[in-house]
């Protein structure tokens, strides 16, 4: 709570000194007021849920029901439904709280100081002082979604029992979707009416429950599935990948043993172009064993500084490419050097 006292207190001082007011920016107002939104129906939808559920199960037992496993996802999904409840009313309660809205505004720089003589009652600063006026409607939404998801997660770790309900309710409510989706795609068909008649309303409610907990994951789940979908192909061009890789390094390797006929002692002015290797970048010595490469004359290095290039590269340092054997050479210049020596 220390961090809410230091911002208050920030802002006496600037009242003081320079006769202004703290006022959120648009775009602060707008992520909070999404955040309460979506929070209060989550709230009331859990209460929905508990409300309905303990009905049912008030119904079961008068009809002398049983308990199946339908009936326990009934009795387990309201009890869940309690403690995430409790997390969106506590959601809920705590982003009404004046200190810790303003603490948020200073967190993300979302406060603007108007002068007095231009303050009004409304929350939001006037658009003249506020940078985020300008953001097109599009553009506005987009970053209040986002900063609306920062704010949550500010805002869970409020209080500790609100931080750990937050990670239980989320972690339950995913057992709970799959146990669901279990009941909807696998639902006991009933053959006795009296079996049917006490698993009817049980049955609508996993449709129900189902559907309130994929539209509030839905985003996770859409990427859960769309990385599910992925996952061979990105398997699939990894495994080309790695023997591709493999096949050119050792084409490399072959190359670089039939280049090894092209290796000359070097004496001054015998090369094309530059008398330096430009891998090592040292000027060639007399004596030095260079090799030749097949793209181009004037493409030569240190036979150790190529050697140790084609380990891991199956290219010419200099242009780039293919290095390939000599039965497998497209255009292969013999170079001239070989016969002055
Ligand atoms: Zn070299
Ligand atoms: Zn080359």
């Amino acid at each position: 709570m220390n961090v809410h006292q230091d911002g208050e207190q920030q802002v006496e001082n600037n009242e003081n000194e320079v006769n202004t007011v703290p006022k959120f920016t648009k775009l602060f107002s707008r992520a909070m007021d999404q955040f309460r939104l979506r929070v209060f129906f989550l709230f009331l939808e859990r209460l929905y849920i508990i409300i309905s559920m303990s009905i049912i199960l008030f119904l079961l037992s008068l009809k002398n029901c049983g308990w199946n496993d339908l009936h326990y996802w009934v009795l387990f999904s309201s009890i869940q439904a309690i403690f995430s409840l409790v997390l969106y009313g506590q959601l809920f309660h705590f982003s009404n709280i004046q200190s810790i809205q303003q603490h948020l505004a200073f967190h993300y720089v979302q406060i603007v100081f108007v002068p007095l003589n231009e303050v009004t009652d409304h929350p939001v600063a006037p658009e003249v002082f506020d940078p985020t006026a300008n953001l097109s409607t599009i553009e506005l939404d987009k970053k209040a979604d986002v900063m609306q998801m920062q704010i949550r997660q500010e805002i869970v770790n409020q209080s500790r029992f609100c931080k750990y309900n937050n990670i239980f309710s989320n972690v339950t409510n995913q057992a709970i979707f799959i146990w669901t989706i279990y009941y909807i795609v696998a639902t006991p068909q009933e053959s006795s009416g009296e079996a049917s008649d006490c698993n009817k309303w049980p049955i609508i409610q996993t449709y129900i429950y189902g559907s309130f907990l994929f539209l509030q994951y839905s985003q996770y789940y859409l990427l859960v599935a769309l990385a599910l979908v992925m996952l061979p192909f990105i398997l699939i061009y990894l495994i080309i990948r790695c023997f591709t890789d493999r096949r050119k390094k050792q084409q490399a390797l072959m190359a670089l043993n039939d280049l090894q006929k092209n290796k000359i002692l070097y004496k001054p002015n015998i090369l094309e172009g530059e008398q330096e290797c430009s891998i090592c970048m040292q000027p060639y010595q007399t004596d030095d064993e260079v090799l030749q490469m097949p793209c181009s004359t004037l493409h030569h290095f240190h036979n150790t500084c190529i050697s140790a290039w084609l380990q891991i590269q199956s290219t010419c340092p200099n242009c780039r490419q293919q290095l390939l054997p000599d039965n497998q050479q497209p255009l292969l210049q013999q170079p001239q050097q070989q016969e002055e020596l």
